[in-house]
């Protein structure tokens, strides 16, 4: 048996790291996570991955593992949903295509808006909604893990979930392009995930405390 892959704490609705604006990163920097050691950026964008697999989500940006900074990971999956029928297939062997962007700039190629599609966020669990105006194709400029320029084009619904990372890193969630009432209608959940966030981040300061008091000791 081989131990589980680490995966982060996903943010949830709340925390203001979703809602502050991310800086740009290069592909030579070195990230910590709130809790864990320093990683290089390909360490990271693992644990990341990782961490939306195990969520069963298509996209995760940096804010929502607390980081700061322009990136996120999403994937392409084999939905042939005849041959995935009744199984639990493990989302990773379905992975038709996995992207790690830098630093991306969205543009818009077919400013037709679709709303058909449901809509959710791995830091807003359980609440999903149609109706988010997402363009219909765009185009993405971003920096690879080895520092390459890459572009890709999408359409329908990769282009909304590169639409919908893109906003993480902007501090923006998708219940920002719903009306109000919609959104008011999960008023109690919402409520319940901020006060979830509060306690997380306590705990988080709480064991930062620890572990300074232990390197402390260390060196006493
Ligand atoms: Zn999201």
């Amino acid at each position: 048996m081989s131990t589980p892959a680490p995966i982060y704490p996903i943010r949830l609705y709340g925390d203001p790291v979703l809602r502050r604006k991310a800086r740009p990163l290069q592909h030579t920097d070195t990230l910590q996570v709130p809790g864990f050691a320093p990683q290089t950026l390909r360490e990271v964008a693992d644990t990341m991955l990782e961490t939306m697999f195990a969520a069963r989500g298509v996209g995760l940006a940096a804010p929502q593992v607390g980081l700061g900074v322009r990136m996120f990971v999403a994937v392409e999956y084999d939905d042939n949903e005849e041959e995935n029928e009744g199984k639990e297939t493990p989302l990773k062997s379905r992975v038709l295509r996995e992207y790690v962007m830098l630093n991306p700039k969205l543009t818009v190629i077919n400013k037709k808006k679709d709303k058909s599609e449901t809509e959710g966020c791995l830091s807003i669990p359980d609440i999903y909604e149609e109706g988010v105006p997402r363009a219909r194709a765009v185009r993405v400029d971003y920096t690879d893990l080895e520092g390459q320029a890459q572009t890709v084009e999408a359409e329908d619904y990769l282009a909304r979930v590169f639409q919908h990372e893109n906003d993480h890193l902007d501090g923006k969630l998708f219940l920002d392009h719903l009306p109000q009432d919609v959104v008011n209608d999960h008023r109690a959940a919402l409520l319940a995930m901020q006060r979830q966030a509060r306690l997380n981040l306590d705990r988080l300061a709480q064991q930062a405390r620890q572990g300074a008091e232990e390197h402390r000791d260390e060196r006493l």
